[in-house]
């Protein structure tokens, strides 16, 4: 698909930000070139209309750019994955707002760990959910949308990136990757 190079060249790769070592994958690019953009999206659609998805997780931050489009385009409602204490929420012993209910997961980093947050009644046991992030690194992060997700019995049918850091060490990159349930990353 001639599509894909388009979309890598869109990509630009940023030394040494936000640290020293570091080849950082910026998607900014790619948002100001709309035929490359479009692109990218349409990819995903293709795959995943008809399939009878009804929740389009997004993480925060940037799976909030790619993750609204592809929902509208399949009919599918847009559930925010957040960081922590930024979706408003009460406990469950405060019945009348339980569909504001937050849980949250624990996930590791390079350096420590972060805590990704949903809101339970965004979604209902039963739903079939597919999640977006632009980039997969460890897998650590999709892991704990995955986690969030099954913890309310919805069915998550694949997870999908931009970019997958294929190699760590050299930061090589491939473009759009769709991860099924059951390989390595789990
Ligand atoms: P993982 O949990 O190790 O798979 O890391 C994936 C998360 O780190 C995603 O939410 C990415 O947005 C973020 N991330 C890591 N490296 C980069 C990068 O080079 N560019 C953009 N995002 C990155």
């Amino acid at each position: 698909d001639d599509r894909i190079a388009r979309i890598a060249s869109a990509i630009r790769v940023i030394p040494d930000f936000p640290k020293p070592g570091i080849m950082f994958q910026d998607i900014t690019t790619l948002l100001l070139d709309p035929k490359a953009f479009k692109d990218t999206i349409d990819l995903f659609v293709e795959r995943y209309k008809g399939k009878d998805i009804s929740v389009v997780a997004g993480i925060e931050a940037r799976g909030f750019i790619f993750g609204p489009p592809i929902a509208l385009a399949i009919g599918a409602k847009f559930v925010p994955m957040r960081k922590p204490k930024k979706l408003p929420g009460r406990d469950l012993l405060h019945q009348s707002f339980a569909l504001w209910e937050v849980i949250s997961e624990e996930y590791s980093l390079e350096y420590g760990t972060d805590k990704m947050e949903m809101h339970v009644g965004a979604v209902q046991a039963g739903e079939r959910a597919l999640i977006i992030d632009d980039l997969i690194a460890t897998g650590g992060t999709l892991c704990a949308a995955i986690r969030l997700l099954e913890r309310v019995g919805v069915h998550v049918v694949e997870c999908a990136c931009v970019i997958e850091l294929a190699d760590l060490k050299w930061r090589n990159s491939r473009v759009i990757i769709f991860i099924y349930l059951g390989n390595k990353i789990l």
